[in-house]
């Protein structure tokens, strides 16, 4: 299964957050016309966040403070370490912030592969890079779609997200998850993609476990 972070594995959007508290308001119009898909996420993100003003130490400790997983989440990890799962993480966020809050579970190799953004915490701000040209397309740093056709190895590709970006991976997974009141819970409806619609992600822990996914 391939799966997004931001708002999906965890309950809010953790670089949204991190903006919020420590970027200039102006970052808000970099994201609104993100939203509208005008422009992209390498552009949008280049100018996010280097107006992100704040220490390492300042921006772990919000990290930690607003980075709570959803229901469910541990336990898909859990699995995934245990090798009763395949898990692919595919994020537009960054690494720096996932792999912190991730990191018991990527030191027991949770995941076979992970795709996200680069980012250092470095001069009193967040320097961006986007490492995975393989992966780009015209909107996305990271499509989601690339990453679930990468994944395919000829079996079905579970795929749970919640945003505008990731409707790429939905239109060409074999099956749905979307987070209720997320983006691409409304998108997939409008285009006719099928999905679940969840709270939590036990639901697709036993979807996983009834289908035998394991990697
Ligand atoms: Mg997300």
């Amino acid at each position: 299964m391939v799966v997004d972070f931001d708002g999906t594995l965890t309950l809010r959007d953790v670089g949204d957050e991190i903006c919020d508290r420590f970027a200039d308001p102006s970052w808000r119009d970099e994201e609104r016309a993100l939203a509208r898909r005008e422009v992209s996420m390498v552009a949008a993100q280049s100018r996010m966040w280097p107006l992100v003003r704040a220490s390492p130490d300042a921006l772990e400790a919000h990290v930690r403070a607003v980075g709570t997983l959803r229901s469910g989440a541990a336990e898909l990890l859990d699995a995934g370490a245990a090798g009763e799962i395949d898990l692919v993480l595919a994020s537009g966020g960054f690494d720096f912030y996932i792999e912190q809050l991730l990191a018991p579970w990527i030191e027991r190799h949770a995941f076979r592969a992970r795709y996200a953004n680069r980012g250092r915490p470095e001069a009193g701000s967040v320097s961006v890079s986007f490492p995975h040209d393989d992966l780009r397309c015209a909107y996305c740093a990271v499509c989601k779609g690339r990453v679930v056709q990468r994944h395919r190895d000829g079996r079905p590709v579970v795929f749970v997200g919640d945003g505008v970006t990731d409707l790429c991976g939905a239109r060409v997974a074999s099956e749905v998850f979307a987070i209720r009141g997320g983006a691409l819970a409304s998108l997939a409806r409008e285009e006719g993609i099928e999905t679940t619609v969840i709270d939590t992600l036990w639901p697709v822990l036993e979807r996983l476990r009834a289908i035998g996914h394991a990697r």
